[in-house]
């Protein structure tokens, strides 16, 4: 059998740390980074004796994950343990829920070139993160930092419904921003704020049993995500073609040779020989606390496309790319309000704004200025301070050093628009003497000749001449 002969199923959990202030049984800050175990106490360091007590606000924003994700809420709720052994896990077991997770039985859709799918999600759970191991380069041993210990975390359980790998990063992508518009967390995948294990199979097309799976844990980008499962597929159907079978296993990626590599059996949950944590009461929820949080929820991408779409009459392709991420949206909400030209704001974030995150592979979290720089931008050229084209070189450059303010870069850099009619006039007859091939065009009724002249007049003053004003002058002076 061929690769078409094979379908692949995909189910992920996903961990989001929550952006509470402090983490989930102490009162340490829950900030990233920070000199390693300066954020601990004896709770997330777990001295004996020590008592945990659960932050109320974990649970908001666990139930406000749960309502936004179209999920069921439980009104009881708690706390299990999972005992296993591991150096960044100081307790032997990490608090998590087992059989009463917070949230049931949700979905999203989602959008991809098969069509609209809707994706559903088994469970909502709320954990503490485990510490992280810092390995010696030069193998002298490990060291462990529990700063993370503690931070409040998310698992965001989905059915086996995934079919491609195109299928898995749109259904990530709508999540991640399902979960920025709501503020539970900053998402920021290249601090670990989102990660996923992803459980891949394949089964003969036809087949309604699932296939074996491996588990590949903590990926943390798109991109090797997308890459991790193309191999896994093939690789998995090599196995089967070959007459071999599939070891049910967790794997690792390694994102540089672009090959799975098997780290330990699978777990069963007997294993991890769940019971109920004694040190917690059980987690009650009256319906009206649900229903306040239903009312707080913020806007969710799906309506502020709408919104977009009807009442700014932006067009479906702007509406979804801008809707895609919250933090494109906010810039472009933001910027529009201060510079008051929407449609500019949007054309640059379409075009050379996500041109540049794509080369430079950033996210749009990752854009380091803010929206006031890009309507003072945009102002600059409306007024024609600048040209358009010193406008990009100006995006490139906020880019670079977002601590300068454009007006700034463009001051330093000597970007002023020439707009002095005498400065305008030297370069036009000098373009003119030069190119008389294409004043004879012009003559003859070649209107292009004069985008070609005016061309060559941006070329000369380095993109700094008002194209208008050359505009205008080259017409006269030919016109003589
Ligand atoms: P755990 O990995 O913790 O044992 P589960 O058994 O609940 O947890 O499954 C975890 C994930 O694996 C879920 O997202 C589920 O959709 C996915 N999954 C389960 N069976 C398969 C399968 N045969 N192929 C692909 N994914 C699967
Ligand atoms: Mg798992
Ligand atoms: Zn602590």
């Amino acid at each position: 059998m061929s690769r078409e002969d094979y379908e692949v199923v995909i189910g992920l959990e996903v961990h989001s740390e929550l952006s509470t202030k402090t983490k989930i049984f102490c009162s340490c800050p829950t900030e990233f980074g920070g000199e390693p175990n300066t954020h601990c106490c004896p709770v997330c360091m777990a001295m004996p004796g020590a008592l945990p007590v659960l932050n109320e606000k974990v649970v908001e924003y666990a139930v406000k994950a749960g309502l936004a994700t179209n999920c069921e809420i439980s009104t009881d709720s708690k706390n299990d343990r999972k005992n296993y052994f591991y150096p960044d896990l100081p307790k032997s077991y990490q608090i998590s829920q087992f059989d009463k997770p917070l949230c049931k039985g949700g979905y999203i859709d989602i959008e991809t070139s098969r069509g609209k799918s809707r994706i559903g999600l088994t469970r909502i759970h709320i954990e503490e993160d485990a510490g992280k191991l810092n390995h010696d380069p030069y193998g002298r041993g490990s060291l462990v930092d529990l700063n993370r210990a503690g931070v409040p975390l998310i698992e965001i359980v989905s059915e086996p419904d995934l079919r491609s790998s195109e299928e898995v990063e749109a259904y990530l992508r709508k999540l991640k921003s399902i979960l920025e518009y709501i503020e539970v967390s900053d998402c920021k995948m290249q601090e670990g704020s989102l990660r996923a294990d992803v459980n891949v199979s394949i089964r003969p097309k036809g087949e309604t049993k699932f296939g074996t799976r491996t588990e590949m844990k903590n990926m943390n980008s798109f991109r090797s995500i997308v890459r991790a499962i193309e191999y896994e597929v093939d690789r998995q159907i090599s196995v089967v073609e070959n007459g071999g079978k599939i070891e049910q296993e967790t794997l690792r990626w390694d994102d540089v040779s672009g090959k799975t590599f098997s780290m330990r059996d699978k777990e069963d949950a007997q294993d991890y020989r769940y019971f109920p944590d004694p040190d917690l009461v059980a987690i009650k929820l009256s319906e009206e606390y649900i229903q306040n949080i239903k009312n707080s929820l913020p806007e969710l991408p799906e309506s502020r496309r709408k919104r977009y779409l009807e009442e700014y009459k932006l067009t479906e392709k702007e509406a979804n790319l801008l809707t895609s991420s919250k933090y494109l949206s906010d810039l472009f909400e933001n910027a529009s309000k201060i510079c008051g030209n929407m449609k500019a704001v949007s054309n640059w974030i379409m075009s050379d704004i996500s041109r540049i995150l794509n080369e430079k592979e950033l996210e749009p979290d990752q854009i380091p200025f803010k929206a006031d720089a890009l309507a003072e931008l945009i102002s600059l050229i409306d007024k024609q301070t600048i040209s358009n084209s010193i406008g990009k070189k100006v995006l490139e450059e906020m880019f670079e050093d977002a601590s300068k303010m454009p007006s700034k870069i463009i001051e330093e850099k000597g970007w002023l628009q020439i707009s002095d009619e005498g400065a305008i006039k030297d370069v036009v007859q000098k373009i003119l003497k030069a190119n008389s091939k294409s004043v004879e065009d012009y003559k003859s009724g070649k209107e292009k000749a004069l985008g070609f002249l005016v061309g060559q007049a941006m070329k000369e003053t380095k993109g700094k001449a008002n194209p208008q004003m050359l505009n205008k002058m080259f017409i006269e002076e030919m016109n003589k």
